[in-house]
């Protein structure tokens, strides 16, 4: 296809080229699916609970953590009801833990609204569930057909696309919902789950291996060399350095301490005792963390 024929990003994508790519890579799927425990529990709040861990955590992990995890709370309703302390503690592990209190409130709206609801529309509006997630627990759980884009995804829905500019996260979108609308009931889940291994085993940001791609025939960027994208300063600054160490480090403190809580004063490796004092007021502030008064904190419970 040449960039002429391709034209600009607004032209619908070529039926053959959305059908053919679509069907490569379901097949794919179907032959090299890791064997995933989590993905093969589709019922909208298991799907849920490993899309919201899966934010960022490696799928790997979250398949070890999540089963776990909806062992101790099978249902959206015992998540609604459990006391915070307790989904922090069976958060541990997965790290960015505002994603536990998000997911507990998203729980509580959807058991007073009666359940989760199937649309991306109404998903979204849930508490702390975003676009990406929406789309996600919509395709897998309920047949929907909206592709959930990712960064992962986008790269390769860029490359497929082959725009002459980098596509906005609407462009994007809309380009992913073309291969969407072509599938049948059930495939977007698929799909999106296809990508993403793809993304990660195949088609990386940095020199893709285009040779093993299933998509090779279609993709009008096979071959073509991609320049790796510079790491940020903070992503070469010494993690225990990073205030999420010490956050991560706090959350620890008080998961061991229990409801009794524990003192958090003093210095924590190389963060110093103003910034461990803010530290906990900030997880405070954002319901991590429960003052008892002085220096003592806890993990939040509903009592004494
Ligand atoms: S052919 Fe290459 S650029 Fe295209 S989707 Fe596959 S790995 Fe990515």
């Amino acid at each position: 296809m040449t960039k002429a024929a391709r034209g600009a990003a607004a032209q619908p994508l070529d039926p053959e080229l959305i059908r053919k790519v679509n069907r490569a890579l379901l097949a794919w799927y179907a032959a090299t699916a890791r064997p995933l425990k989590i993905r093969e529990r589709t019922d909208p709040y298991s799907v849920l609970v490993s899309e919201v861990m899966a934010q960022q955590t490696q799928i790997s992990r979250v398949d070890q953590l999540a089963t776990a995890f909806l062992a101790r709370f099978p249902t959206l309703e015992s998540l609604a009801a459990a006391e915070t302390a307790d989904v922090l503690v069976a958060w541990k592990g997965l790290g960015y833990n505002r994603r536990a209190l998000a997911l507990q409130r998203a729980a509580a709206a959807a058991v007073a609204a009666g359940g989760l609801p199937p649309s991306v529309d109404a998903l979204v509006e849930l508490p702390g569930i975003g676009p990406y997630t929406a789309r996600a627990v919509a395709a897998i759980a309920f047949g929907g057909r909206e592709i959930p884009v990712d960064v992962n995804i986008a790269r390769i829905v860029s490359r497929l696309v082959d725009a002459d500019a980098p596509l906005s996260p609407r462009e994007v979108q809309l380009r992913a919902n073309e291969f969407g609308a072509e599938l049948a009931d059930g495939e977007a889940g698929s799909w999106a789950q296809a990508a993403m291994d793809l993304a990660s085993l195949t088609c990386r940001a940095a020199a893709p291996k285009c040779d093993e791609c299933p998509l090779r025939d279609s993709c009008p960027s096979a071959g073509r060399a991609f320049t790796k994208v510079p790491r940020s300063g903070e992503a070469r600054t010494p993690f225990t350095k990073t205030a999420r160490w010490l956050r991560g480090r706090l959350l620890d403190e008080l998961r061991e301490a229990g409801r009794a809580g524990v003192q958090v004063t003093g210095v924590r490796g190389e963060h110093n005792e103003a910034a461990v004092a803010a530290t906990i007021s900030k997880m405070v502030s954002e319901g991590l963390a429960e003052s008892l008064g002085g220096d003592r904190y806890r993990l939040p419970h509903r009592g004494d």
